[in-house]
């Protein structure tokens, strides 16, 4: 019966990756720094990041969402926890370009706040 009826996703389905932000006003910033390990280490080089001049914030941010295996490598490997899987699963396209899909689009809509746990295990490894 779908799209009438959905099952419901459970909590460790793997659906899009988004990015983290950390504000939304006046202009978002992202937990990205552009340092582009997850692009390297993304086995289908489906994401594609580009740094700001002078702010390490990313200029351009894609994911190919066509090629993507949501193998989730990319959010294992980033070293600044910028990147977050969502359970969400229905993406459609006309064409290929379609799931390409830029930084805008992929940006989280709630702002990330540092849990108090993961800045305990910051605080312990730079230590
Ligand atoms: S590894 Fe993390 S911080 Fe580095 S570019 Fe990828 S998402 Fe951004
Ligand atoms: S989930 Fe896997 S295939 Fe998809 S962007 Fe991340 S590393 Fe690449």
């Amino acid at each position: 019966m779908y799209p009438y009826h959905k099952l419901p996703v459970p909590k460790r389905g793997q659906g899009l990756i988004k990015l983290r932000i950390t504000q939304l006003e006046p202009e978002p910033r992202f937990k990205c720094t552009a340092c582009g390990i997850c692009e390297k280490n993304c086995p289908q080089h489906c994401i594609e990041v580009v740094k700001m001049e002078n702010d390490k914030q990313p200029e351009v941010y894609t994911v190919n969402y066509g090629l993507c295996m949501f193998c989730r490598i990319c959010i294992d490997v980033c070293p600044f926890s910028a990147l977050e899987q969502t359970q969400e699963y229905e993406f459609i396209g006309e064409s290929r370009s379609d799931f390409i899909r830029p930084k805008e689009q992929l940006m989280m809509r709630t702002v990330f706040v540092e849990s108090e746990k993961e800045t305990r295990t910051k605080e312990k490894t730079e230590a």
